[in-house]
C-alpha cells in the first residue's frame, strides 16, 4: 500500500453536477490524449467531435513516426509506478487490434540498466512484482542475445513481452477514422460556459464562434491540447511544463537488422523498419523550435550506444547524412503523472476549501466545486502512448456515469493522484496559495 493515504475530504465528487442530455462532447485536441478520449465516447455513444488548430490528427507531440509503450517501475511503493504498471497493462490489450492490423509491433520491450543504482533496483523491481510474470520478467545475461537478437554485454535486464512500438500519428488517425469521429480545424482560444443553455460556447483567435456540426454549444467539453491548456482560463492553474524532444531514425547495418524487440536504456532503439531504426530522445527545457539539430541527433547516438557495448557494436558509426528524424515538445507535470478528470473552479474551491491552509488534517464534509461539465486530459509526459489509453477510459467511464464499472477498473487512490485538482488540493494543505 501507498504512504499517500486519500483525504477524507470528498474534494473529487462533483458538488453539483449538471445533468447531461444531449450526450454532445467537444474534445480540443487531436493528439494520443484527445482521440482516445473521442473514440472511447463514441464507443458509448456520445457524439463527438474533435477540434485541432492544424485540422487533421496526430500533428504535435503525437505526430513522431515511432514511439514506445513504455513502462516506468520503482522498487519503491509510490503512487508513479503503480499508475504506470496500471497503464502499461491496459494499453496492452488496448493496442492489440492496432498490433494485429500491422502498425507498430507488440515485439516486447527489453530494459538494460543504465547504471550501478539501475541494476541494484532492478533486482527489487524483480521481487516487488514476481507475481506479475506476463508483465515484467528479469533475463539474465545468458538468455539476452537469443531473445534480444543483440550481443547484449548486460549483466541482466528487465523484459516487459506484451509492450512494443506504435506510429502514434498512425493511431491518432485511425482512432478518429474507425469511429467516424469528425475533425473540425480551429485554434480556440477561449471556452465560455452559457448558463441559459447550460452549454459551452468555443471561440477560436478572430473571437468567432466555432460552429460544431451545425450547432454552437456542446454540453461537455474535454480540454487535451497539452502544453496548451494553459492558454485556457480555466486551466491554466495546471503546473505544466513544455519540454522539447529530438528523435533520431538511422540505417541499420547487416548486424542491427537482427534486433527483435526495442531495447532501452539511456534512450531507446525500435527493431529495424524499412531499413531504419527509431531512437530517442533528447530533453531540453529551454529550447523551443521544432527544427531537427545535429547536436541532438548526435546526443541519441551517444546515449544508445552508451546503453550497452554489443548494442553500440552492431549499430555501427552512422554518418551525420544518414540521419532523420523530428522534434516536438511534451508537456510534463509536476509530479510526472498525467492529468484525467473534471476541471475545478478554481476559486470556490480555495474558499470552499480555505482552512486546509492552516489545518492540512481538517476533514472537511464539503464535496469539490467544478466547472460544468468541463474536462481535461493531459500531462502525458513522456509516456502518452502508455498513459493516453487508461486516462480516456476514466474519463469517458466518468463522463458516461459509470460510477461502479469506474471503481472496478482502477482503485480511487491511483485515479486521484491523476485527478485535476490534486495540484489545488496539494498545494491548499502547504499553505502555498
Ligand atoms: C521527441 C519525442 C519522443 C517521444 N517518445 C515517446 C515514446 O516513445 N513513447 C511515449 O509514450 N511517448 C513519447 N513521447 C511523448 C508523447 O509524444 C506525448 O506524451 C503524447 O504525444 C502527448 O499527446 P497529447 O495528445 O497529450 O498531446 P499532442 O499530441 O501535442 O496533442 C495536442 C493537440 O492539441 C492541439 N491544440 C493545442 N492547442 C490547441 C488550441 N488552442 N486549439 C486547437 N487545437 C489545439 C495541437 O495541435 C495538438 O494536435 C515523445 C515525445 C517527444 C516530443
Amino acid at each position: 500500500m501507498s504512504k499517500q493515504k486519500p483525504s477524507a475530504t470528498p474534494w473529487y465528487e462533483t458538488a453539483n453536477p449538471v445533468p447531461r442530455t444531449r450526450k454532445t462532447v467537444t474534445i480540443i485536441g487531436a493528439g494520443i490524449s484527445g482521440c482516445s478520449v473521442a473514440a472511447a465516447l463514441q464507443k458509448r455513444g456520445f457524439k463527438v467531435t474533435v477540434i485541432d488548430r492544424h485540422g487533421q490528427a496526430g500533428a504535435e507531440a503525437s505526430g513522431n513516426p515511432e514511439g514506445i509503450v513504455y513502462p516506468k517501475l520503482s522498487p519503491r511503493d509510490d503512487l508513479l509506478p503503480q499508475v504506470n504498471l496500471a497503464a502499461i497493462k491496459f494499453a496492452s490489450d488496448y493496442y492489440r487490434p492496432f498490433w494485429d492490423s500491422g502498425l507498430g509491433r507488440q515485439c516486447g520491450v527489453l530494459v538494460v540498466p543504465e547504471n550501478d543504482k539501475a541494476r541494484s533496483d532492478f533486482k527489487l523491481i524483480s521481487q516487488r512484482y514476481a507475481d506479475q510474470t506476463e508483465m515484467v520478467e528479469t533475463i539474465a545475461h545468458e538468455q539476452l542475445e537469443e531473445l534480444s537478437g543483440v550481443p547484449l554485454q548486460a549483466e541482466s535486464a528487465l523484459y516487459f513481452p506484451k509492450l512494443g512500438w506504435l506510429p502514434p500519428q498512425l493511431i491518432c488517425k485511425q482512432l478518429l477514422e474507425l469511429n467516424n469521429i469528425p475533425l473540425v480545424q480551429a485554434d480556440i482560444k477561449s471556452l465560455e460556459y452559457c448558463e441559459q443553455q447550460k452549454r459551452w460556447q468555443l471561440y477560436d483567435k478572430n473571437q468567432q464562434l466555432v460552429s460544431l456540426e451545425g450547432d454552437n454549444h456542446s454540453e461537455s467539453v474535454i480540454i487535451a491540447s497539452a502544453f496548451d491548456c494553459k492558454a485556457f482560463s480555466q486551466t491554466d492553474y495546471l503546473p505544466l511544463r513544455k519540454i522539447r524532444g529530438q528523435i533520431t531514425q538511422l540505417p541499420c547495418t547487416e548486424e542491427s537488422r537482427k534486433m527483435k524487440m526495442v531495447i532501452c536504456g539511456e534512450c531507446y532503439i525500435t527493431p529495424a523498419e524499412n531499413g531504419l531504426h527509431g531512437c530517442g530522445a533528447t530533453y531540453n527545457k529551454d529550447l523551443f523550435t521544432t527544427e531537427l539539430r545535429d547536436i541532438d541527433h548526435q546526443t541519441n547516438l551517444a546515449q544508445i550506444t552508451a546503453t550497452d557495448a554489443g548494442l553500440a557494436a552492431v549499430l555501427g558509426q552512422p554518418t551525420s547524412d544518414s540521419l532523420s528524424g523530428r522534434a516536438n515538445f511534451r508537456c510534463t507535470t509536476s509530479d510526472y503523472l498525467p492529468i484525467a478528470g473534471p476541471v475545478p473552479n478554481r476559486s470556490a474551491m480555495l474558499e470552499d476549501y480555505a482552512i486546509l491552509r492552516r489545518d492540512a488534517k481538517t476533514a472537511l464534509t464539503t464535496p469539490g466545486a467544478y466547472l460544468p461539465n468541463l474536462y481535461v486530459n493531459c500531462g502525458m509526459g513522456s509516456r502518452g502512448l502508455s498513459y493516453a489509453p487508461l486516462t480516456a477510459e476514466l474519463l469517458a467511464s466518468e463522463i458516461a456515469g459509470e460510477g461502479a464499472e469506474l471503481d472496478k477498473k482502477i482503485n480511487k487512490e491511483l485515479r486521484h493522484a491523476m485527478h485535476p485538482a490534486r495540484f489545488l488540493i496539494r498545494d491548499l494543505k502547504r499553505n502555498r496559495i
